[in-house]
Formats: structure tokens, sequence, C-alpha cells
């Protein structure tokens, strides 16, 4: 068979256009490597995903499976001579279950879409990573996508109840249980959550869904430096708090943001957090915010007193990677996000840290958190045309990810190892884990067709 008899048998389309390719072979990574790939499938239906994972292990042809390519990893990036397998096409809602609160979609759906559909039946899937309005539900489960309500609401994971996938060899399979408990056989939909289309392609989910909340009260405190914001995240945490929303935002993003929309934020400051709590108690949640925030050191506290306000606020954080792209575009094109997870007791040591980071190496970085989580997202900026400048971001955005292991962190809270970290999944695990790793993706792609290059390339 050939890449056209292939393309007959589709629903959806195949090309080798160069000019689409050329489009589809990045994320939205700023400096990861593409490879040049061979063809874009892009599917329609489960039979064009089982057609095209067979023509590819027949030819053993490697295969990027691809949702909206909003990841920042380099995870959905081509590589040489792959075929792009994009299922973003795939985006219907295909049923909600109310009585047993599942809803079941196919991968390519948008997540702020789902949520959508979902408002109106006082249903809400609530994993929110920042890129909501461009990801898909699929795009989510590979990477087992966080967000900003995952400081109560959890990551990907805990929604995932049941995924059909395809395999390497085209066999469509169906993993874990649609049922609230379920303990027949390994938990392989949990093996797949967060494997980066190193093991199969997803082709359905039956997702776990919460009911529709009340809108969120908002509290936004201003701190005069980064690391005092951290030690009342800290502090506030160890109170057993349960916060829906802890975001952190340093001076300097701040201003970035100031650069692309009018939010009403004051970049005269050390640091911002913004608080929301969504329960019965949230008046009470956000004045216990308030006290512990100015015990340690907060100037000042603001409420915001309706949900127009409310959602300008969350908006800015959510502007924080654009207005970081946009800073960047003007300024050398280059930036490397870091991504590590640590112990919220140690968040106000690893600020202090990466203001040392950036003096030694003469990188600039900026900082926001998913505070309330320990997720922190260093930003490192440089000049992609000055090779020192690039030496010294890539020496700064390592030292960070060390700074992140050596504090008992991992590199990756939930943006995903993609081929911007598989260097540093090698070193974050131990050579025992390593080899389960590697191991487990020879039992279930052992011609290696699945994403190659990416998460598991350096084990
Ligand atoms: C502005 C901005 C803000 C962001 N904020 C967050 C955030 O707060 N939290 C967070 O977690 N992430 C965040 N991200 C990163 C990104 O949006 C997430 O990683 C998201 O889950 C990727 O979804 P996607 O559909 O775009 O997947 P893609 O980028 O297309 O793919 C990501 C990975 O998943 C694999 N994949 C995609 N679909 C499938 C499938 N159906 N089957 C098998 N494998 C598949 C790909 O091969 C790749 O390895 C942000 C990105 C941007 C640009």
């Amino acid at each position: 068979m050939t890449f056209t008899d292939l393309g007959d048998r589709l629903t959806g389309s195949l090309t080798t256009d160069p000019d689409i390719l050329a489009t589809y072979s990045c994320d939205q990574s700023l400096y990861s490597p593409a490879g040049t790939p061979v063809a874009l499938v892009r599917a329609k239906t489960v039979d064009d995903v089982v057609a095209t994972m067979r023509y590819a292990h027949d030819h053993r042809i490697p295969v990027v499976p691809q949702g909206a390519r909003s990841g920042i990893s380099g995870a959905a990036n081509a590589v040489d001579g792959a075929i792009l397998l994009s299922v973003r096409g795939m985006d219907r809602i295909l049923d909600v279950d109310e009585a047993n609160m599942t809803v079941t979609v196919e991968p390519g759906i948008i997540n702020q879409e789902l949520k959508d559909a979902l408002r109106p039946k006082k249903l809400a899937y609530p994993p929110d990573p920042g890129s909501v309005a461009m990801c898909s539900i699929g795009g989510n489960i590979a990477t087992n996508a966080g967000g900003m309500c995952c400081v109560k609401y959890g990551v990907t994971r805990e929604y995932v109840r049941e995924l059909k996938v395809v395999l390497a060899d085209g066999t469509l399979t169906r993993l874990g249980h649609r049922t609230v408990k379920g303990v027949a056989g390994l938990d392989l939909a949990g093996l797949f959550t967060g494997s980066e289309g190193t093991l199969g392609v997803i082709v359905e989910a039956t997702l776990k869904l919460v009911p529709l909340g009340p809108d969120p009260l908002t509290a936004l405190a201003t701190f005069p430096s980064v690391t005092a914001a951290m030690r009342a995240v800290a502090a506030y945490m160890a109170t057993g708090a349960s916060p829906s929303l802890l975001e952190m935002m340093d001076a300097t993003t701040i201003g970035m943001i100031n650069q692309i929309g009018d939010f009403g934020l004051d970049e005269n400051v050390g640091a911002v957090l913004i608080m929301q709590s969504d329960a019965t108690t949230a008046a009470a949640d956000t004045e216990a915010f308030a006290a512990v925030a100015q015990d340690n050191g907060a100037t000042d506290v603001a409420f915001a007193d309706n949900a127009t306000d409310s959602e300008l606020l969350v908006a800015a954080r959510r502007s924080a990677q654009p207005a970081w792209e946009h800073y960047a575009q003007g300024h050398g094109g280059g930036q490397l996000l870091d991504d590590v997870c640590i112990p919220r007791s140690t968040m106000a040591e690893f600020c202090d840290r990466i203001e040392g980071i950036s003096a030694e190496t003469g990188a600039m970085v900026a900082v926001i958190a998913h505070a309330g989580d320990g997720n922190m997202h260093p930003s490192v900026f440089f000049d992609s045309s000055d090779e020192a400048s690039v030496a010294r971001a890539q020496d700064a955005f390592d030292r960070i990810m060390a700074l992140g292991l050596e504090l008992g962190g991992t590199i990756t809270g939930e943006h995903g190892v993609g081929n911007l970290k598989s260097a540093w999944l090698a070193k974050e695990l131990d050579e025992g884990n390593r080899r389960l790793h590697r191991e487990i993706k020879n039992a279930v792609d052992p011609d290696g067709i699945l994403n190659p290059g990416k998460m598991l390339a350096d084990l």
C-alpha cells in the first residue's frame, strides 16, 4: 500500500504538501527542535487512526500523534520521516451521562468547548490549563495536564475513567473503567495518561464530571518580593486551606502583561498572589487568606466583589504566557519555560536561588507559579540569534531543573517532557525506574514508532 492508498481509505485526509507539513511540525514551544515529516493525516474517525497505525506499523514509519499543538515542550513536534497524525478533527461529544456524572468525548474536542457544553446541564469538567481555549482533551490526557484549579480539583488523571486507544500495530483497545471504582487488572488508563503519545493514540475518553459550583470570590494580595509571596503561600496552605485557585505572578511578568492588555495590574510591586474560593465559605476563606497574607508581609489585599472583576484577574494570569511570548518576540525570540514542581515549603528558597541563577548566568528570568501546588514556571528569555545568549539561557534553564530536583521536586509538574526535557527525565529517574520505562515502551511499541525522540528518548 502507498501513501495514496492510505489516503484513499480515510474519511479524513492525507497530505504531503510541504507548506502544510511545516505548519503542523511545531507546537507552541519557542525553542524545541522539529524534524521534517513525510505526511499529515487529519483523522475524522477511529477507523482512520487504525488504518494509519496499521500502515505505519507495516512500513516501520514513525508516527507523531497531535491534538491542538498547544504543548510547550516539543512533544507534538515532527520528527524526520514521520507521519503526523492529527486527531483534532475528531471533536464530538458522544454522550453526557447525567445519572453517572460522566462524559464521553472524542479526543480533538477543545477543553473550553467541553466546559461550555456542560454548563447548561450544571456539570463541570474541572481541569483548566492556561491554554483551555486552545488545547484538546486528548492532548490534556496525553500530557496529564494541570492548570489553575488543580490546587483544589486535581489534575487530568483524576478525571480519566476509560480510554479507547489505538496501539502501535493498529489494535483498538479499551482501558480503565467507566465506574466510580474498578480494580480489575493493571491501571493501564493511568499508564497511558501522561504518556505523551509514546504508547498509543487516544481516540475516545470517558471522563468524570462534578456539579458546577457557584462563581468564586477572589482576593489579590500584593507583596514587596516574590520570596515574601511564597512564604505567605506556604503558611496559608499549611493551615489546611482549600482555595480553588492560588496563583503568583512576579513584577517582571506583570510588566509584560501590561504591555499586551489593560487588566488594571500595578507593576510597581514585587509580586502578587491571586486567590479564589468557590466553597460555600468563600467570604470567610478570602478573609482568612487576607489575614495570613498580611501576617506574611502583604502590603495590600484587595477583593474582587463581582464576577467581572474576578474574571479580569484570572484573565490577566492566563495572559502571562502570551505576554512572555510577545516580549520574547520583540527581544531576540528566545524563551525557555521551566515547569518544576517542588514542596511548597521550599518555594521561598527556590525563588531566592532563582535570583542567584539569573545573576550568575546573566539570563533574564521571570516567574509565575501555580503557587498552591508548588508548580513553578520560571521563564528564561534570550536572543536566539546570539550563541552566547543561547548558552546562558540553556545554563539557567538547566540549573533551575537541577535546583528543583535538589529541593525534592520534579522537572515537570504539568507541561510534560517532550524533547525539551528528555535528558532531564533520565537524570530524575533512578536506574530501576529508567529500566521499567524502557521495558514498558518495548512491550507496548516494540518497533519504537510512536513519538520517537521525545519523552523516553534518553532513557
Ligand atoms: C498559553 C499556554 C498556557 C498553557 N498552560 C498550561 C497549564 O496551565 N497547564 C498545563 O498542563 N499545560 C499548559 N499548557 C501546555 C499545553 O496546552 C498542554 O500540554 C495541553 O495538554 C496540550 O494539549 P494539545 O491538545 O495542544 O496537545 P498537543 O500539543 O497536540 O500534544 C501534546 C502531547 O500529547 C500527545 N497527544 C495529543 N493528542 C493525543 C492523542 N489523542 N493520543 C495520544 N497522544 C496525544 C502528543 O503526541 C504530544 O506528545 C499551556 C500552553 C500554552 C500555549
